[in-house]
């Protein structure tokens, strides 16, 4: 399997090549020449296997370079028993006969960045020795809460790597701020920036370009790296979850052979849905991509108008993780329906020239066939959440929130009555204080006493991974402004 840049198509990189490096030279995204289809029988076989079993399968396709041995023993690893409290890892419920829910936070951190990131490190690393690089891999990131909590539990004492990660001191919510500051480890490393994401996100940036830290780092034996969403190591264990919850669906008679579903994702960056559309390049039977954007709409304003354009106020909102204006996985999609590495370097020149592009009609009216947009605002999002709660007595967070609200809207204007997936990206009990005001509560209890709150509301108990952080040392509690992120790092690292 060959890999090209989403913005130049004549050179090639092998996997190895694309997940080490995260990003091409050109600024573009690693990307698979081809996407494998997969045989007549195989959702059919893999309905009987087990979630390591089926992510063997599916990786395999790409990894070429990666022996199955390898593979079991990343996916035996990155979904064991230890780290996810359920078996089925990705288990589908079903809420009514056509509507279901696919839970992607039964990991470490209750978020369902876990998938793609229990997986990374084990890929990132085998990459490195295949392509011979000796030092030892310092990734830095920041984070609006989920994605760092998510990278230091998979790279948490992993050999040969070093995991730093710096958050906004007034950007995460109190449970997220702990859920980092008690991180274990001894390869890891936690810091607050004075400010917020964007300060944090540009810090990085900066300490990426800049070659002298590049230099010195490398002369005290580290290879600098990033963990985003964008990487292809964190892309390819998410089409893994899709196939699986066809699967699963197919097993438990909930869909005939071939039979059409359609898939509801909250979205942010566009890499879960992004992996939902590859999924359905490779041949499961998903019919319609329904988008779900809180209110930064700007993805349901491109699937509607075809026009791109993140010159609009930036909100936050109760679904913090799908605050984004600049959705980067999108390019990946774009070369998709072009099939033209020149017309995406242009959409992607004029979006960072002036914020914004307008794709031609034939690529609208692909888009369009193949993803519908919706939107829903705060107050729509708890209202989301009271209703499914009542409907099914199902308690979600509000980024699912979003999405079953997207689903409600689409069914609505449409008549399309498929049965569909809507992927559930957190625990509700990492957002409790949302969740309890959207179920009335206006008196919250201080701390992580917010979670028996919710508790006893729901009867429900709150995962493990999050009761515990109660009586957990506080091991990191370093802020920095953001001319301080540098020091900061060489710090972490002596
Ligand atoms: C990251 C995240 C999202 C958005 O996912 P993208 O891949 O960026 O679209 C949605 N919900 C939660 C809880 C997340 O952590």
């Amino acid at each position: 399997m060959q890999y090209i840049s989403t913005r130049d198509r004549t050179r090639s990189f092998r996997a190895s090549q694309a997940i080490a490096r995260g990003l091409a030279e050109d600024g573009g995204l690693m990307t698979p020449a081809y996407f494998p289809k997969l045989p007549g029988t195989a959702l059919k076989e893999l309905s009987g296997m087990s979630y390591q079993q089926r992510a063997v399968y599916v990786m395999k396709l790409f990894l070429d370079e990666f022996s199955i041995k390898e593979l079991s023993e990343f996916s035996a690893a990155a979904y064991g028993p230890d780290r996810f409290d359920t078996p089925a890892v990705a288990p589908v419920r079903a809420l009514n006969g056509d509507t279901f829910c696919l839970e992607l936070w039964h990991g470490p951190t209750c978020a369902f960045k876990d998938m793609a990131l229990q997986m990374l490190p084990h890929l990132l690393t085998a990459s490195l020795v295949k392509i011979e690089e000796e030092k030892t891999v310092c990734i830095l990131v920041a984070t609006s809460g989920d994605t760092g909590k998510g990278a230091l539990e998979g790279f948490k004492d992993v050999p040969r790597t070093r995991i730093l990660v710096f958050y906004p001191k007034n950007g995460v919510s109190a449970v997220q701020e702990l859920q980092m500051v008690t991180q274990e480890g001894q390869n890891v490393g936690v810091c607050s920036v004075r400010g917020n994401f964007d300060d944090a996100q540009t810090g990085v940036k900066q300490l990426f370009s800049d070659e002298g830290l590049r230099e010195r780092l490398a002369r005290q034996g580290y290879f600098l790296s990033s963990a985003n969403s964008i990487n292809w190591g964190r892309v390819l264990p998410q089409i893994v979850y899709y196939i699986s919850a066809y699967c699963d669906l197919l097993r438990d008679g909930r869909v005939a052979e071939g039979q059409k579903i359609n898939v509801c994702v909250p979205t942010g960056n566009f890499g879960n849905i992004l992996a939902a559309f590859y999924a359905r390049e490779m041949g499961v039977p998903i019919d319609r991509l329904i988008c779900a954007s809180n209110s930064n709409n700007v993805l349901t304003d491109f699937i509607r108008s075809g026009v791109y354009d993140r010159n609009r106020p930036f909100y936050n909102t109760d679904s913090p993780s799908m605050d984004i204006l600049i959705s980067s996985n999108l390019e990946r999609l774009l070369l998709a329906l072009t099939q033209n590495d020149q017309e995406v370097r242009d959409y992607m020149a004029q979006l960072s020239a002036c914020g914004r592009y307008q794709v031609s009609d034939r690529v609208r009216e692909k888009l369009q066939k193949l993803f519908a947009g919706y939107c829903c605002d705060d107050q729509g999002t708890r209202a989301r959440i009271g209703a499914v709660y009542q409907e099914y007595d199902y308690l979600i967070d509000p980024h699912t929130a979003v999405a079953f609200d997207a689903l409600e809207q689409y069914r609505r204007e449409t008549g399309d009555m498929t049965p569909a997936v809507v992927v559930s990206t957190a625990s509700p009990f990492k957002f409790c204080g949302s969740v309890l005001e959207a179920l009335g509560v206006k008196e919250q209890a201080l701390g992580l006493n917010i979670l028996d709150q919710l508790s006893e509301k729901t009867g429900q108990p709150a995962p493990e991974p999050l009761s515990s952080l109660r009586g957990k040392p506080v091991r990191f509690s370093q802020t920095v402004d953001r001319d301080g992120m540098l020091a900061a790092v060489l710090g972490m690292l002596e």
